[in-house]
């Protein structure tokens, strides 16, 4: 059978929150994926580790959210994609904005 449960609704899974508990408290931006730098072409959600890329290879992610200046490593250095950012914003106190667009 499976091993994976169904989780009741609002329940975050702890694995995903404390992969990225350093990125507590943090204001995160919504934009799309660029590479670090020429030889860093990917990425990982800091929760999940799902894969983010430029190149458009399967279930990679070209877009979510990233750190900002407020971050101690520097802003565009950690990404987390869109449903970890929605299941994990209220545990880690994550605020979130979208580049370009004020929300409300
Ligand atoms: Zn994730």
């Amino acid at each position: 059978m499976s091993d994976n449960d169904p989780k009741p609704e609002g329940s975050v899974d702890q694995w995903r929150l404390n992969n990225a508990r350093h990125l507590a408290g943090l204001t995160l931006h919504f934009g799309r994926f660029t590479r670090w730098n020429e030889n860093w072409d990917h990425d990982h959600c800091a929760a999940c580790w799902a894969k983010f890329a430029e190149s458009d290879e399967p279930d990679v992610q070209h877009e979510g959210y990233t750190t900002g200046p407020d971050y101690r490593k520097g802003a565009g250095y950690e990404w987390v994609r869109s449903t970890c950012v929605a299941d994990l914003a209220n545990g880690l106190g994550w605020k979130s904005t979208s580049k370009g667009r004020n929300p409300g």
